[in-house]
Order: structure tokens, then sequence, then C-alpha cells
């Protein structure tokens, strides 16, 4: 038998498994389920895909995601995989014509939709195609501690009693510890092994600005990156429009996208950014979960998003192909302000408690002075392990930071001086020296810290409280008029023992992660990307499915003048040197040629 590192590089033009592939696939193999926690971007579809090549019979893939899968089974047969897929969308005839190939032993993939498979009948006439395995992707959707419950994977928990000797593996992006275990309990997965892969995305730098004017700021952005695909988030439908029409009245063709357009609009509008017949695409969250375009290099969030979660799962449609890629975070106190307010109109306590607690970490991570990467990964329970991920704006030097424990001590003072019975706004009142019915009434005008910070202004105070409070120096009750108490870093720093340390950011500074960004031959590079349009439209497939954009810059870097060298870069394997490998290979000799000095 063929080895997977064989097939890894003769068909998928990779060098070598990343993460946990390798491991995932031996234990498909070998017959024996998995559980798979890897995040987007990470290479799950190359676990379920590699094997259908070795195992003989027939591999299922089951997916709620029935938009993708035509992609996916493009992608598959651009890779000299026969694959096919079932779903809703097909006409009869195409479904009866499906069935027939699956019968005569044609298809060695399978997609389908789990409303499909558990149609009466179906997953026993599979009995009779002899399956190799069975991956189900999403696999999240079967629990309804999720976020994304699905009823119809439910009728998966019977999938490994009915196909009681095949192999079945479970893979997910989004889970928390509880969802893990509800899947593997669900799907009654049978010893399996369990992955779960680092949720580091390495390519993706973070960086957060202050909001001011965030029509500018998003033109800016998308400035800076011309010729690049980004999606601009926004939260309202209407922010979304008046983006959209900003930037094309910068001559910047951008797209909205959100719940109150056609479906067909919205189809037509996705479909163009795919494509890359537009650059820009301005969307609320109702955009992304069908997305799966690999060449995706900044996303910007005009707004502050709900969790550290939805963020996570939002960035991470960035950089798919392994380039680097920008995330940057428009954050102002106002937006947080706006979040609270529909929290608590949440009739449900805990729900309205948890909705808190996760506004909260989102306004840390984009105020704390600790690396953005770490906050993110130790959200997702994950020990980030260096000092310096050289891949946010905090570790890479961006941002400017101040030391201001004097500051802080003033605030703590004026706290324990009243006993910790007041909120946030009537601390600031007397630090500032403010003169207020309430402050006369409690005579705080005759407190020591009366006044002790009136050079500064107002929002600067309030941003300072808010700083305390996010860093942990402060806590707020709960209720509808929040108390301040000091915490015991609080105590710390009011007497001295630690200091207090506030991140100014930094507006429009160029920034991007500096590892992989080698600089190419830009010429070539635009060449490369004419050709694998042309590629594309032949064929009627998005571009990046030709060839990732790193595929591209590998070329311009190393320049292969004959197939084997072709074949040595990433993301070029057998089925694709054949496919476009000449074209590709005269347009880099006639490029070598036309700059060569004359000798
Ligand atoms: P997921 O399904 O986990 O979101 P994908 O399977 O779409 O991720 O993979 C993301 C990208 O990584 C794709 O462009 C894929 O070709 C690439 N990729 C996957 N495995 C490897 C590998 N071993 N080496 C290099 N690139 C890989
Ligand atoms: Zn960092």
């Amino acid at each position: 038998m063929m080895q997977p590192e064989q097939i890894l590089k003769d068909k998928f033009g990779f060098s070598e498994f990343r993460y946990d592939q390798k491991q995932i696939i031996d234990t498909v193999l070998n017959r024996k389920d998995a559980f798979v926690l890897m995040p987007t971007g990470g290479g799950k579809s190359l676990c379920y895909q590699l094997p259908a090549l070795l195992m003989p019979g027939l591999a299922v893939v089951i997916s709620p995601l029935i938009a993708l899968m035509k992609d996916q089974v493009d992608a598959a047969r651009e890779l000299g995989v026969e694959a096919e897929y079932l779903n809703s969308s097909l006409s009869r005839d195409e479904y009866r014509g499906v069935l027939v190939k699956l019968k005569r032993g044609q298809v060695r993939l399978l997609y389908i939709s789990p409303e499909r498979f558990a149609l009466d009948g179906f997953s026993q006439s599979l009995l009779d195609l002899s399956i190799s395995y069975v991956a189900i992707d999403e696999a999240h959707c079967i629990s309804e501690w999720g976020h994304d419950f699905r009823p119809d994977y439910l009728n998966l928990s019977l999938i490994t009693e009915k196909l009681h000797a095949v192999p079945v593996v479970a893979f997910t992006a989004t889970a928390t510890i509880r969802v893990q275990g509800d899947i593997v309990s669900r799907l009654k997965l049978r010893d399996p092994l369990f992955v779960r892969a680092s949720f580091d995305r390495k390519n993706l730098y973070y960086r957060v600005e202050r909001k001011s004017d965030v029509l500018d700021q998003v033109l800016k952005a998308v400035q800076q990156r011309q010729d690049e695909s980004g999606i601009i988030y926004r939260t309202t439908r209407k922010a979304v429009e008046e983006t959209a029409v900003f930037l094309a009245g910068h001559s910047i063709p951008a797209l909205p996208y959100h719940a109150g357009l056609s479906d067909e609009l919205r189809r037509d509008n996705q479909d163009k950014f795919k494509k890359d017949e537009v650059r820009v695409i301005v969307a609320t969250i109702a955009f992304g979960m069908g997305i799966d375009k690999s060449n995706i290099r900044y996303i910007v969030h005009g707004d502050l998003p709900r969790s550290l979660d939805a963020y996570y799962q939002e960035t991470g449609r960035a950089g798919r192909d392994g380039d680097p890629a920008t995330c940057l975070l428009l954050f102002s106190r106002g937006d947080s302000g706006k979040i609270s307010y529909f929290i608590n109109q949440v009739e449900d306590e805990a729900e309205r408690k948890r909705g808190y607690a996760q506004l909260s970490r989102m306004i840390s991570y984009a105020t704390v002075n600790v690396c953005r990467r770490k906050q993110i990964l130790n959200y997702f329970g994950e020990e980030y392990p260096r000092e310096n991920c050289a891949g946010c704006d905090l570790c890479s030097g961006e941002v400017r930071k101040t030391e201001a424990t004097r500051s802080a001590q003033m605030i703590l003072s004026a706290v324990a001086r009243t006993g910790e019975h007041f909120g946030a706004g009537h601390i600031v009142d007397i630090v500032q020296g403010a003169d207020t019915k309430k402050i006369r009434g409690f005579r705080h005008h005759l407190l020591k810290t009366y006044g002790v910070g009136r050079e500064q202004s107002k929002s600067y105070w309030r941003s300072l409280v808010d700083d305390l409070i996010h860093q942990g120096c402060l806590q707020r009750t709960e209720g509808k008029y929040p108390l301040l108490k000091i915490s015991e870093r609080g105590t710390r720093i009011l007497l001295g023992e630690e200091e207090f340390i506030v991140i100014e950011h930094v507006q429009n500074r160029k920034a991007r992660l500096r590892s992989e960004d080698l600089p190419v031959d830009e010429p070539l590079f635009e060449k490369l990307k004419s050709i694998r349009l042309a590629c594309a439209r032949k064929r009627n497939i998005p571009a990046y499915m030709v060839f990732s954009d790193r595929t591209l810059r590998e070329m311009c870097r190393v320049l292969p003048l004959d197939e084997s060298s072709l074949l040595g870069i990433t993301g070029v394997g057998e089925r694709k040197l054949s496919q476009y490998g000449s074209s590709f290979l005269k347009a880099i000799a006639g490029h070598i040629e036309a700059v060569e000095p004359d000798a």
C-alpha cells in the first residue's frame, strides 16, 4: 500500500503533515474512531480526504454546510479524487446519477448532508456499498450545549451501531469541554483517539486601534492592502451599508452582506468576493459560516464583538492558506456600553451573567497589557508558552506603554477612603474635584484625594477606572448601581508594591507579520495571479482553488524552471502539475529572460 506521506506529496503537493494530521490519518487507516478539535484553517479536510485515496471502499463525509459541498467536491476533484455530493440542492436526475455511480463503485469520497443521511433506508443502502470510514464535520452541531445545535445531527447518534465496523471521526473547530464530551457520548465513539490541536493561528497578526472615525480608519486599513481580499465586520445592517457606500465613494469597490438582503443578492455578493471579482466585503456576522476562501488577507472589526469566541471565529477566516494576515479591531468604550445595554435586557439571569463575563474578556483583550495571542489562547484554556509572540501589536512594540501607577493610586485611594461604597462616576468626580450635590452631601470635598487629579480630563479618569477593572485591580459589584471594591492586586498597587501600566493605541502604523512576509517579485506575482485567474475562469472555479497566494509567492521566490522543481513548491501536486504546470512554467521562464541582464 502507498504511504500517506507519498500521497501528501504527490496529490496534495505538501511536504509535511501539520499538527496531528498524521496521527489522525493513521487512526482512520487502522479503523479506529477519533475526535478532532482543530481550529479553522488547521487542515481538517486533508484528514478526511487523504485516507479516501488509500482505503478501498467509499469514504463518507457528513457536513451541514450545503453551500460549501460543491466547492469541496470541486477541490477534491482537482486533486484527482472521485468525489460526489448528495444534498437537497440536487435535482432528481442529478441525485439518481450519483446513486448510480455509487452502486458502480465509481465514487471514493461522498459528501452528504445530515438530513439526507437520516432518510429512511439510506444508511441501510450505504451498508451494501462497503464504507471505508465516516467523517463528521462540524460535529459540535450535535450538542445542545454548543452555539450551533442542529436537530438533524441527532440522527447521527445511531451511526456507530448501524455501521458497526466502520471507523467514525468527528471534527470540530469550536467546542468547550462540555460540548466535547457531548459529541463523544452522543456519537458513541468507541475509545476514540482524542486530538486537540493548538488554537494558535501563527500567521495571524492581531492589533487594536482606538476607534475615532471608524469610516476613515476602515478606509485607511483597506487602502494599505488594495489588491488583497478582506472582510470588514460591522454590527448593524445600517453600518454595513454606510461603510460599503463610503468605500465605494473612495473608489474601492466593496459589497455589502447582511441578513436584510435577498438570498440571491447575498449569494451573488459572496460569489463575487470568492472569485476575486471584488476585494472587499462589508458584512454583519451573518457572513462567515459558508465562506471558505483561503486568501483573505485582513479582517477589520469596525465594532466590538460580543465575545472573544466570536472574535476568534471571525478573524479565523483570514489566512487559511497559511500566509500572513492581519486582524484589526477598532475599539471604543462606547461600543461596550451599547453591548451592555443589550445584555441588560436579557431575562435569564445566568445568561445575562455569561453575557457580561464574555464582554468583559473582550474588553480586556483590547485594553490590557497582555499579549493578544496569549489572551485568546487562554480563553480556550491553552497556555501560550512564549514571552513574546512577535505577532501582535503589544509584542512587536507598536503600542506605547505608559506607567500610570500614581494615577491608579489616586483612584484606589478615593475608593478606599469612601469605604468601597460608591460607583465609578462618583469616584471620578472626587478625584477630579467636581462640585456635585452628592459630593457635598457626603462631604467628600473634605477628602485628601478630592481634586488631586484636576489636570486630567474626566474621560482620562473614566478610562483609567476601566483599565483598573479589566486588569483586575478593582472589582465591580453586581446590580443596577455597581460599586467599586479593591482587589488584592489593587491593594499592592495602592501600597506601591507593584506598578500599573496602561497601553495606548498608536494609530495607523503599518504593521504586518514579519516572519513569512518575505518580499516577492511583484510584477511576476501579478503575472502569475492573472494566469491563475484565467485557469480558474476556464474551469469555473475560484482562483485560490487553482493555487493559493502562498503557492504563487513561493514560485516567485524559488523560480522553478522545470516540472520537478515546480513539484517541490508547497501546494503543487501531480494532478495540478499536469493541469496547470506548463502555463506557469512558461510564464516564469519568460519573466526570467525578460529581466536577465544582457550578456
Ligand atoms: P479546515 O478545514 O481545518 O478549516 P482546511 O482543510 O481548509 O482547514 O485547510 C486550510 C489550508 O491549509 C488549506 O489551504 C490547505 O490546503 C492547507 N493545508 C492543509 N494541510 C496542509 C499541510 N500539511 N501542509 C501545507 N498546507 C496544508
Ligand atoms: Zn503577542
